[in-house]
């Protein structure tokens, strides 16, 4: 089995891309031969500063080994190592309907909050085909907003297939629907670009600040409170058991409970889950020739099989 998934370096990574991406992604590590990509190109298509493209870039690649990603198991590459994939971006393109495209949902929703609609931003799942297809991987750990994205990949590698011959493995999106839309600070999809984040190496003060801003209904504190609609027990779940959601969940109910103390308990969660990623992560900035050489390896991996892919394809449309 060949997985892939990939994070754009387009923000601070949050506890949405760790629980819906970061986290399956790195226990798949154990399943089968692992990819996984800094979707530094994609970035462009919110990121126009220079400088913080390259940082982001590499605290990508810091965060995934300070949140477990083995090196040994798990190709980490950057997207920009592997320009292959802009040749295959082409060669899908040639055979996707537009209307594919203006379904998606992804584009529609960064236009709204007033990201610039560029030509990038709407051929966004065009290149996310070819970053998944030229590895030819099986499988492909994402959180739900991806959904969609992931079927615009089927959807192109059958029609390719379907005209030029079996060149592309068609993947499937693993999605996991306990954590499949992580809420942010408002309420809406966590998202590195919309400013409602929860940043997974974010600590103090400004951590604090962050959970507390949490939006809540306004009940007060002896109300009875409804869980299922509330953004911070949907965040206290991702860092609960079973037992301790059930818990949490009648305190809400009896009353008494006001949302402060909610958060403040997220705030507990929140702080001891990732200590000790945090603590990996200090090293690791100490050590950056390393996590240069994690990406120069990585890369060198996963080249073999995108030249491989490409060529087939070059073949298969004529180009040779
Ligand atoms: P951007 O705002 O730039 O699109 P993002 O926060 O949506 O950033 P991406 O890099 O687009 O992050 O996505 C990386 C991975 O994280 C994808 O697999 C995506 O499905 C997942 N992901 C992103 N946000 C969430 C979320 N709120 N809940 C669950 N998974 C998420
Ligand atoms: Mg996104």
């Amino acid at each position: 089995m060949r997985i892939l998934t990939g994070i754009q370096p387009s923000g601070k990574l949050h506890i949405g891309n760790y629980f819906g991406a970061m986290k399956p992604a790195i226990e798949l590590q154990e399943q089968g031969d692992a990819y996984i990509f800094i979707a530094n190109y994609h970035a462009m298509t919110t990121v126009q500063d220079p400088a913080s493209l390259r940082t982001m870039t590499t605290d990508v690649a810091l965060d995934f080994l300070a949140c477990g990603l083995d090196p040994e198991k798990t190709a980490l590459y950057r997207q920009s190592d592997m320009p292959e994939v802009h040749e295959l971006a082409w060669l899908l393109s040639t055979i996707c309907p537009m209307g594919l495209l203006e379904r998606c949902h992804s584009y529609k929703d960064k236009t709204a909050k007033g990201i610039a609609a560029m030509h990038g931003l709407f051929a966004y799942p065009v290149l996310m085909a070819a970053d998944i297809l030229a590895v030819q991987s099986n499988v492909v750990p994402v959180g739900k907003d991806q959904k969609q994205h992931v079927e615009v990949t089927r959807d192109l590698a059958i029609r390719f297939n379907n005209a030029f011959g079996e060149v592309f493995t068609v993947p499937e999106p693993f999605i996991r629907e306990n954590v499949a839309v992580v809420p942010g600070i408002d309420g809406q999809k966590m998202s590195k670009s919309y400013d409602n984040t929860i940043e997974i190496f974010m600590e103090g003060k400004p951590l604090k600040k962050r959970v507390m801003k949490v939006v809540t209904d306004s009940k007060e504190l002896e109300d009875p409170k409804d869980p299922e609609t509330c953004n911070v027990f949907a965040l206290c779940k991702l860092l609960s058991t079973e037992e301790e959601q059930a818990a949490l969940a009648e305190r809400y109910r009896a009353g008494g409970m006001g949302y402060g103390h909610a958060k403040t308990e997220l705030l507990e969660k929140i702080n001891e889950h990732f200590a000790p990623m945090r603590e990996k992560r200090r090293v690791l900035v100490e050590n950056m020739d390393y996590v240069e050489g994690v990406l120069k390896k990585g890369a060198e991996k996963a080249s073999v099989l995108a030249r491989e892919t490409l060529q087939k394809a070059r073949q298969a449309v004529g180009l040779e």
